[in-house]
């Protein structure tokens, strides 16, 4: 490997933070060693501690070096042929007694490009299961379909992150950027210093809300209310942009009258934010020439997620923000690849190219450029919980590639128990994690610093992380494991180890559809520092000429979306009526107290590799319930106390952590943890109609005072 530095990405959030690594020197503590990369954009060489300290998940020390197999109920060490062999034998098994459909494949946003696409196409034309589907079904899942049905595409954001401190306003729905990227949050500084003013909606005073001009503290799942009830006041005042929704969008008239029957009083009493404060929002949102809403996973976890980002995005309609410059709605993207990773067929609904596997045209496609009969490619499957819930019974084997359900799936101790229930388990991690300890075969994969591949950003900017390192020995990436694993399954071909392999056959597959990357080389992506999707091939095809047919230019790719038209079929946006509704468990005599969810800024999902990085576990070192003054007080609980949080679906403890940031009738979990105070032990497995994504985001709990 070279000894200079090799300019790559963090292997953790949708930001994708860029950073140097060079290889440490022998005789020295560390793999590798980080340096400032300056030339990114998006970070500019700020990074959070995560970001800063991932290079100890590279260490031999906390990772997994060897695969393990079960024997007589224990996971020992085994050889890499008898692994992939267990795992080949397993999967044989389970589809001759019950059918391709009973091997399940649960993939992750985390996953490169590369990785999902491979994933993909080995679980729909090696397994021939349609019984696929991915953790990022629980990040955005609800922002993705609300997009698709408003602008008939769902990219996270249509925008660089460099339009914020350019805008007029931006309204932060559910996001915490404080915690969850820290370095975005210098976007909204700038914002705020350049005369904008910042309107943060979550029922906690976050580090964020702390920031922002106003804050609006809704109970949590009453944002689509809030919404709305802005939506009742922006008309009421006479704020609409009638031009613009008279050329650029379809569906006003019904839109408008759900928002009227939602007058501002009966918002307040739902929502708990006051008239004025809604006013003083709508006037915000409105005074300036150019204003923006961000969702996060706050509107979009809910059992009614697509409406509630569908009611946000009107009002970016109504005030004819959307697809103007500097201005309209986008999605910060939680995971590292959340949204490469649903772009390329780990989705169980979806095809490469973000095509829609129920789609003739779109199968025909894609089964061209794998070499396989259309007709052979299952339909759509599962969704990620209901694919969960269905281990044990109707899917009898599974392969984990990057995920650690035990601990981010909700009801997690139901979905423990389903998955101990399964007849075989197989996972691919870096660590041992809580999923990968209950498997039959666990295989030692290689991770960012240690292999090249792409991700995509929230901002929709497709990017090379290059390798920096060797890998230890014994550890294997996922290409080579699904390669393995398709030969052995009697599939010789179609499944390279070489990364740029896989994207040249990715560029192809994509090409033509909504997320297009055709036009998209390595080459490319190394010298331009990222390039933005869609990014159609020039004309004479995609064979590596990303770069321009000989008298041709390459597509720039395109930064900013929908400023000339959206991309539905008339090139109109459209407006989706939308109504309150309650979430799917309110509170009630039983469990009087609403439960949210989210994180904390030194651990990162499942906490699988951030909790095994010393310096972050002293941060953070455990999990917490948030709880105000009046509560705790009810409770007899002091500071540090333990206090048990009770829901319908089970019990976590954890210290109480008092403080005014939160509503009286609100407690607040992170997921981060596995155990005794496992968050997702109480969470609500209702699914968002459209989306399929849980309510993670609130429930009915009660809570009590441990010992008293
Ligand atoms: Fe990594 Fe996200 Fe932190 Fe940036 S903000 S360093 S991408 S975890």
């Amino acid at each position: 490997m070279p000894n200079s530095a090799t300019p790559t990405h963090c292997p953790y959030c949708a930001l994708q933070c860029g950073m140097n690594l060079t290889p440490a020197a022998d005789g020295t503590d560390g793999v590798v060693v980080l340096s400032e990369r300056a030339d990114f954009p998006v970070n500019r060489g700020a990074l959070c501690g995560k970001g800063r300290t991932a290079p100890a998940v590279l260490s031999s020390r906390v990772r997994l070096t060897t695969p393990l197999v079960r024997r007589a109920g224990v996971l020992e060490p085994a050889s890499w042929d008898e692994a992939l062999d267990r795992i080949a034998e397993g999967i044989t098994r389970t589809r001759a007694e019950h059918g391709p459909d009973a091997c399940g494949v649960f993939g992750g946003g985390g996953l490169t490009n590369e990785k999902a696409y491979a994933l993909g196409k080995f679980a729909r034309t090696v397994l021939g299961t349609s019984q696929i589907d991915y953790n990022g079904r629980f990040c955005m899942s609800s922002a993705a379909a609300a997009g698709i049905k408003a602008f008939g595409l769902d990219r996270g954001l249509p925008f660089p992150l460099e339009d914020i401190p350019r805008t007029g306003c931006v309204v932060l729905v559910g996001s915490n950027p404080a915690e969850t990227m820290p370095p975005a949050l210098r976007y909204f500084t700038e914002l705020r210093e350049n005369g904008g003013t910042l309107v943060v909606v979550d029922p906690r005073r976050t580090r964020t809300a702390e920031q922002a001009d106003l804050h609006l503290a809704p109970r949590p799942g009453t944002d689509l209310a809030l919404a709305l009830g802005l939506l009742h006041l922006i008309v009421a005042e006479g704020r609409t942009d009638e031009r613009y929704i008279l050329e650029r969008t379809n569906g006003w008239e019904e839109a408008r009258a759900a928002a009227m029957a939602h007058w501002p009083e009966y918002v307040e009493r739902i929502t708990g934010v006051s008239v004025p404060q809604l006013r003083e929002a709508v006037r915000l949102f409105c005074e300036p020439e150019h204003a923006m809403v961000l969702t996060a996973r706050g509107p979009e976890q809910q059992s009614k997620g697509t409406d509630t980002v569908g009611a946000w995005i009107n009002l970016t309609l109504a005030t004819g923000r959307a697809g103007r410059p500097l201005s309209g709605y986008g999605c910060l993207t939680g995971q590292g690849n959340g949204q490469g990773g649903r772009e390329h067929g780990q989705k169980a609904d979806q095809l490469p190219g973000y095509r829609k596997l129920d789609d003739p045209e779109a199968r025909r496609h894609v089964a061209e450029v794998w070499g396989v009969d259309p007709d052979s490619l299952p339909g759509p499957g599962r969704s990620a919980y209901e694919l969960l819930d269905a281990l044990g019974s109707d899917i009898r084997s599974l392969l984990v590639m990057g995920s650690n359900p035990v601990v981010s799936a909700p009801r997690a101790a139901h979905v423990e128990e389903r998955i101990r229930s399964l007849e075989f388990l197989a996972v691919c991690d870096v660590v041992l994690s809580e999923t990968a300890a209950l498997a039959d075969v666990v295989l030692p994969v290689t991770q960012w610093a240690e292999e090249t591949g792409t991700t995509t950003s929230l901002e929709g900017r497709v990017l090379l992380r290059r390798r920096a390192v060797a890998p230890p020995d014994g550890v294997r990436s996922d290409l080579e494991v699904l390669h393995a694993l398709a030969g052995r399954l009697g599939v010789e071909k179609g499944f390279p180890t070489d990364a740029e392999e896989v994207f040249e056959e990715l560029r192809r597959a994509s090409a033509g559809g909504v997320a297009d990357y055709a036009g998209i080389t390595y080459r490319r992506l190394a010298e331009e520092n990222g390039v933005f999707w869609p990014c159609p091939a020039p004309a004479g095809g995609t064979e590596g000429d990303g770069e321009g047919v000989p008298g041709g230019s390459a597509h720039p790719g395109t930064p900013r979306l929908f400023l000339e038209r959206f991309a539905t079929p008339d090139g109109r946006a459209r407006f989706v009526p939308v109504s309150h509704r309650a979430a799917a468990e309110e509170p009630d005599d039983e469990y009087p107290v609403l439960l949210t969810t989210g994180r904390v800024v030194a651990q990162y999902q499942s906490g699988a590799q951030t909790r095994r990085v010393d310096e972050l576990n002293a941060a953070a070192p455990g999990p917490f319930v948030e709880l105000h003054p009046r509560l705790a007080e009810r409770l007899g609980a002091a500071e540090g106390d333990p206090v048990a949080v009770v829901s319908r679906r089970g019990r976590a403890v954890a210290p109480a952590r008092i403080t005014t940031a939160i509503r009286p009738d609100t407690v607040f979990m992170p997921f981060h943890w596995p155990g005794e105070g496992r968050a997702n032990t109480l969470t609500n497995p209702a699914l968002d109609p459209t989306s399929r994504m849980p309510e993670f985001k609130a429930c009915a709990v009660r809570v009590e005072a441990v010992g008293k």
